[in-house]
């Protein structure tokens, strides 16, 4: 095979002209070993590689997939968008459609602005909440990750967590010298000079931590004893955990909020949006600034809107339920296989921790993360043909196109690879414990040549 058709061949390729072959740090497999397969296509639940080697595919884009991929709807609308000009430096009803679909849903949003990634989200949110306070300081929380902007990547989850990362070179101790970073789950102490409170109000780039009873209850208390605003970054949670995502849920109402992965269906696309009054400080009608050439991009209006057409009541109850059934399967296999294993779950996300008891913060999921388990399951399960996240401190993405039979696929399949991984027969054993010895369950399916 020519180096254009093989995995190995490309990632060759990639590395010299791409900083370690990738275009973001978790796809380069350090921290799980290995050749990243590269993804020729994908349809619905299923990736496939270069080489023609399919895999059951629970990253589906880190969640932007939600409908999984190339949903034929959304195909359709990114089609006919594109016949009409792919941009054009000015408005479009698209963007008003998708501003008022985002308000609908979610309860207290009054007015959003579109971006075109979450980190330009987050960014934004906490330029224009520094902005409408006149405060300086950014409280946010140990092992949460709110993409790449510099005041933000103190003590982040995801891909930074994934590469041993604190923090990153670059950052200035100036860039964060106003960023205080708390522990998760616990409500922090806020005083006059606190301008936002940035939270995943459920954690998803630590593996998934759930909020404790009373803790977003708690953050927006102290927020507003401190004259501080709220912020939900809902980059995952938004429009994945329900209709109206994380704060409808939970009955919590933010002052701003951050979209991006499922919005977009798959194309460039975030938005940040909030209360009236904190929005209108941003130009052209407020002193904040914030701007962008592809902002509000008529391909990714299109896919998005395509996307949240099809997200109804009946289609989250779908997707809850599938979750709940993968979650407790998955949970069953690996626990029988001898393997300490915790799969917390929030509606339709799934978290995977291989430790003994339930994981509540930063610190507690990098002692899970860091124990090598997971390491090894990954690539258990990648040989058998089922794709989890390069990295531990990612979630399990089901989408709407994972159907029972998938589910079910992964249960054998995981309750094989969790069978290896706990008979010490993988590739490095050292620093392992030695898991008790393990009867394969029935009716696991044997790995497809
Ligand atoms: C993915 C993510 C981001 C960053 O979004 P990008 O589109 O990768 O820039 C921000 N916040 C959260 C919670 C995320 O999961």
């Amino acid at each position: 095979m020519s180096d254009a058709t093989t995995n190995a061949g490309l990632f060759e390729r990639a590395q010299r002209r791409i900083p370690g072959g990738v275009n973001s740090p978790v796809r380069a497999f350090h921290s799980v070993g290995g050749t990243p397969y590269f993804v020729g296509r994908a349809e619905g639940a299923w990736v496939w590689d270069v080489e023609g080697r399919r895999y059951l595919d629970y990253v589906q884009s880190y969640g932007a997939s939600i409908l999984g991929h190339a949903h034929p709807k959304v195909v359709e609308s990114v089609r006919e968008a594109a016949r009409a000009g792919t941009t054009y430096g000015a408005p479009t009803e698209g963007e008003v459609l998708l501003a008022e679909q985002l308000c609908e849903r979610v309860p207290g949003l009054d007015m959003v602005r579109l971006v075109s990634s979450g980190t330009e989200a987050t960014m934004s949110a906490v330029r224009l909440a520094r902005g409408a306070t006149g405060r300086t300081k950014v409280v946010k929380f140990a092992g949460c990750y709110h993409g790449h902007s510099d005041a933000l990547l103190a003590a982040g989850g995801s891909g930074v967590a994934d590469q041993g990362l604190a923090d990153s070179a670059g950052v200035t101790a100036g860039a964060v010298a106003d960023t205080v970073v708390a522990p998760y789950n616990r409500v922090p102490e806020l005083d006059a000079d606190v301008a936002v409170v940035v939270v995943e109000p459920v954690a998803a780039n630590m593996g998934l931590v759930p909020p404790v009873p009373g803790f977003l209850e708690g953050l927006r208390a102290a927020c507003d004893a401190a004259g501080a605003l709220l912020c939900f970054d809902e980059v995952i949670t938004g429009f994945r955990v329900g209709l109206g995502g994380a704060s409808r849920r939970f009955g919590v109402q933010p002052d701003l909020w951050c979209f991006g992965k499922v919005i977009g269906g798959g194309l460039p696309l975030g938005a940040f949006g909030g209360r009236q009054v904190v929005m209108e400080q941003l130009a052209p009608l407020g002193p904040v600034y914030q701007a962008g050439t592809l902002s509000g991009n008529p391909l990714a209006t299109a896919a998005g809107l395509a996307v949240l057409g099809e997200l109804d009541a009946a289609a989250y109850t779908m997707l809850d339920g599938r979750a709940g059934e993968l979650a407790a399967m998955l949970e069953a296999v690996v626990a029988d296989a001898g393997l300490p294993v915790q799969v917390p779950r929030l509606g339709p996300l799934v978290g995977l921790f291989f430790s003994e008891s339930p994981v509540a913060d930063y610190d507690e999921a990098r002692v899970a993360a860091e124990n090598g388990i997971y390491r090894r399951f990954f690539r258990a399960m990648l040989d058998r043909g089922v794709a989890l996240a390069p990295g531990p401190y990612e979630a399990v993405f089901p989408s709407l196109a994972h159907g029972r039979d998938d589910l079910e696929r992964t249960a054998d399949l995981a309750a094989a690879a969790a069978a290896e991984v706990g008979g010490g027969d993988g590739p490095e054993g050292e620093g392992l414990r030695r898991w008790k010895p393990l009867q394969p369950s029935p009716g696991a399916l044997q790995p497809r040549p």
